[in-house]
């Protein structure tokens, strides 16, 4: 391990914050500025855009757009709607080429087909119902081979191969999609880099401009710490959109703006991304931000874009036109002071902002912004160590012991931390309030706690839990090491350590002694406490008299399946399910039945 920063501040120290004050009236003026060009030859990259077809037949109506902003993650694809309505549409192969990979898991993408083209890209389907037949006889082979149902196959080149237009599968809705549709990418075979597909010449009908809904406007001090952040609703004029008394007073002599904005396409009601937001300062292009392609290592800086603690506080997702120090991102170009701007007491800066679409509409904002004659307004924040967001860190006072890897943080942290007792009989350790789940974290820390009360006996049921809201508790992970349980953890929140003695839970839905026939059987699969950080997740495992059998599992709808194919000969069997969780609890399930 390199050089460590430890913080440890005896006592709790307050810094001092100015707020917000009082506002005086500005006469606006209007003038015109120049739009920026949109097309892929910022990046010098000319992407085809004859070569592939779109992966479906009919018209392309989208319910998600590259580059929106998810939770923890940009899209990286577009989500094309059914024509027919519902899952079973064939979906076709968007150019030649050979399938490079297939994946089948239970959450994420479900059943996903890679397909590399000898352009230089790759085309990912995702959410399928069903493979094409050929596939999917490779896949259940493989499946079989290696006595699992998630599997992550490479096939060698040439070896399954499509032609433009052939039937590759069916749209559906497995793994953690929320509804029949397909998710579709391009991406740069050498980088693995989604692209936006939209780029790529597929045509989509949109003659909507973007709408915008708020501006969050932030105050910012010397350092760029956020003073103070307050949202101001954006009103629809005749030639513009403008915010009431068209001047915003800021508390601070630097401020930092986000806007929240979404676009809207013909013949869908979903409130999609947009492509680029520009920000002009004085009529000078200040800050852009342009959903083009990233990689997927740095997707879940999304919640530096992002206003995370209005996504988590209140599901409010703005777009900050400004960098957080930490900002790691591809998505900005022509970005001038970090896209700060400097106020002044005796003159109002012009902020002009431009959302559009990939179709070309766009919706400007223009709005003034000055610093307030008086900072009255002092609001204190307690912390107890500060971690710097360029550096690893670690604290270690004895009962607990957290390390954050260097980029773990935006902008430096002024940590909270506080221990309260718990004497619910499952708690058995003090609850470690570790700042607020407000705060993002980019990375997986090392978490590590000492039991109080742990008996011996337990301690191999011990795990350490993340108390969230609701009462959700979360088991991040149960190794043991130097007499204190050890986890990973990507959010901040309540820690403790916890027992788990209660096993998983099955129950037949359809299924009988009788199961002549019957196409399939299913089961509901539940266990009591969720898993993340470094614990596994639940396990499974079926047989029939004493064979491997393929059972798929839905994880969103807790529901493991296998549908009878020949495997299992008529007559009679005897079934064979052993469940294990996260800490080795384990239930089995034995049944007798016919076929
Ligand atoms: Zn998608």
């Amino acid at each position: 391990m390199q050089k460590l920063s430890i913080f440890v501040l005896l006592s709790f120290f307050t810094i001092s914050l100015f707020g917000h004050t009082s506002c005086f009236q500005h006469t606006c003026q209007h003038t015109e500025f120049r739009k920026a060009p949109i097309n892929s030859k910022e990046n010098n990259v000319n992407y085809p855009t004859d070569y592939f077809r779109s992966p479906i037949n009919g018209a392309l109506r989208l319910s998600g757009s590259f580059g929106e902003l998810r939770s923890n993650h940009f899209h990286a694809g577009i989500d094309i709607k059914s024509t027919i309505g519902g899952s079973g549409q064939a979906i076709l192969a968007a150019g030649d080429g050979y399938v490079a990979r297939v994946k089948v898991q239970a959450g994420g993408y479900g059943n996903a087909i890679y397909m590399r083209h000898p352009n230089g890209y790759t085309t990912v389907y995702a959410h399928l119902s069903e493979f094409s037949p050929e596939l999917a006889a490779y896949v259940k082979e493989q499946q079989y081979a290696r006595q699992s149902f998630s599997v992550d196959l490479y096939p060698s080149a040439g070896q399954i191969s499509f032609q433009k237009g052939d039937k590759i599968g069916k749209l559906g809705n497995s793994g953690s999609s929320g509804g029949p549709h397909l998710h579709f990418e391009i991406r740069d075979s050498g980088t693995e880099e989604p692209i936006n597909p939209l780029l790529f010449g597929l045509k989509v009908a949109d003659t909507q401009a973007p709408r915008l809904h708020q501006i969050r406007v932030y105050a910012l001090n010397n350092k760029r710490e956020t003073l103070d952040a307050r949202s101001y609703d954006i009103q629809k004029g005749k030639t513009r959109h403008y915010v009431k008394g068209d001047t915003v007073y800021v508390g601070a002599n630097q401020a930092g703006f986000a806007l929240k904005t979404y676009d809207h396409m013909n013949g869908v009601t979903n409130w999609n991304g947009v492509y680029r937001i520009s920000m002009y300062s004085d009529e000078e292009l200040w800050y852009q931000f342009t959903t083009e392609r990233f990689a997927f290592h740095q997707t879940r800086g999304i919640n530096a874009h992002m206003d995370y603690e209005e996504r988590v506080t209140k599901k409010s997702y703005f777009n900050r036109c400004y960098l957080l120090p930490g900002n790691q991102l591809p998505f900005y170009k022509n970005v001038i002071n970090r896209g700060v701007v400097q106020l002044s007491k005796n003159k109002a800066t012009k902020i002009t902002m431009v959302t559009e679409d990939i179709s070309g509409n766009t919706t400007r904002l223009i709005f003034w912004a000055k610093q307030s004659q008086t900072q009255t307004a002092i609001s204190e924040k307690r912390f107890n160590y500060v971690l710097p967001y360029d550096d690893e860190s670690a604290i270690d006072n004895g009962a607990l012991y957290l390390y954050f890897p260097k980029k773990s943080l935006y902008e430096t942290l002024y940590l909270d931390y506080k221990t309260s007792t718990d004497y619910s009989e499952n708690v058995h350790s003090a609850v470690h309030h570790i700042h607020n789940s407000r705060t993002p974290l980019h990375k997986y820390c090392d978490i590590a706690i000492e039991p109080t009360t742990l008996p011996s006996h337990l301690r191999d049921k011990a795990f350490v839990a993340n108390c969230g809201k609701k009462n959700s508790i979360t088991n991040m992970g149960n190794k043991w090491k130097d007499g204190r349980l050890w986890g990973k953890t990507r959010n901040f929140g309540d820690f403790c350590i916890m027992v788990d003695t209660v096993p998983p839970t099955i129950k037949p839905q359809t299924f009988q002694s009788n199961m002549r026939g019957k196409n399939r059987m299913t089961f509901r699969i539940d266990d009591n406490y969720s898993t993340g950080g470094s614990a596994k997740g639940l396990d499974y495992r079926a047989t029939v008299d004493g064979q491997w059998i393929l059972m798929e599992y839905d994880a969103k709808n807790d529901r493991l399946l296998h549908r009878f194919d020949g495997r299992i000969p008529a007559g009679q069997h005897q079934l064979r399910i052993v469940l294990t969780d996260a800490v080795g609890n384990r239930r089995e399930y034995e049944a007798d039945f016919t076929r």
